[in-house]
Formats: C-alpha cells, structure tokens, sequence
C-alpha cells in the first residue's frame, strides 16, 4: 500500500533541539541543526505545507480491539485550507 503523508509545520525549518546546546557553542553551524523542512523531503513524497493546526477534528471510532480500520478525519489550517486524512491500522488483519 503507497500512503501519501502531508507534513504540516508552521515553521519553515525543521529545529533538532538537543543540538542547541552546541549552536550556542559554536560548534556546529544553524543550517546543520534547523535545515528547512523543504530541503529535507526534497527527495521523497512528502508534500510539506507550511501553515498552523488550528483545529484537529478526528472522527475515529474505537471497538473492542481499539482503533477500527477506516480512522480518519481533518486538520483545519489558519491558512483556510482543510485537509483530510486516514490512517491504516497494520495490526488490523
Ligand atoms: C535544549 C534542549 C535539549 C534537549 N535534549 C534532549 C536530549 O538529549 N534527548 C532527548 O531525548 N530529548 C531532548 N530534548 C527534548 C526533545 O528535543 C523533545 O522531546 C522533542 O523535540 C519533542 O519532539 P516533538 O516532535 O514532540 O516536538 P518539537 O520538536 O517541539 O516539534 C514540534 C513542531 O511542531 C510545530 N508546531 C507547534 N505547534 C504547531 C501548530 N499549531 N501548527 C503547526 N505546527 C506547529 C513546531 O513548529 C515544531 O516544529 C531537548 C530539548 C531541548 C529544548
């Protein structure tokens, strides 16, 4: 099964906070610990949209087993823009 998957993040760059202790330092540079989320899925499928959630709205049902196969709902984005989504549950047979 081929997913699409949408990152959204309102930031343009991607930040590895861990590292910022050797930013402050000096010993690495800013674009090796905050690349831009574009240059980073430059290579794959993963549509990036750079906006704000403001509001989740799933619609998943849970059964006796947890999540049913068919979960999904939306993300609103303060951009306008509504985006809706699935996702698969491997365990499910
Ligand atoms: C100085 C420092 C050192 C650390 N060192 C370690 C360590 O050694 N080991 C360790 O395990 N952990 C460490 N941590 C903790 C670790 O960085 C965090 O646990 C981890 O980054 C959390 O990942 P996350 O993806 O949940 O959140 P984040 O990395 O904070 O990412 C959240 C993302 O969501 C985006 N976002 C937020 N709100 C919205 C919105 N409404 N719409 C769109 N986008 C939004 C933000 O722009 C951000 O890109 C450290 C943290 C700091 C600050």
């Amino acid at each position: 099964m081929h997913a699409m998957v949408v990152l959204v993040d309102q930031s343009e760059h991607f930040v590895f906070k861990p590292m910022l202790y050797e930013l402050l330092s000096g010993e690495v540079d800013a674009w090796e610990i905050a690349p831009r989320f574009s240059d980073l899925l430059a290579n794959n499928d993963v549509q990036f949209f750079q906006d704000r959630v403001k509001l989740l709205h799933p619609s998943d049902h849970w059964g006796m087993n947890g999540p049913a196969s068919g979960c999904g709902g939306f993300v609103h984005l303060e951009s306008g823009l509504l985006i809706e989504y699935d996702w698969y549950n491997s365990c499910d047979p």
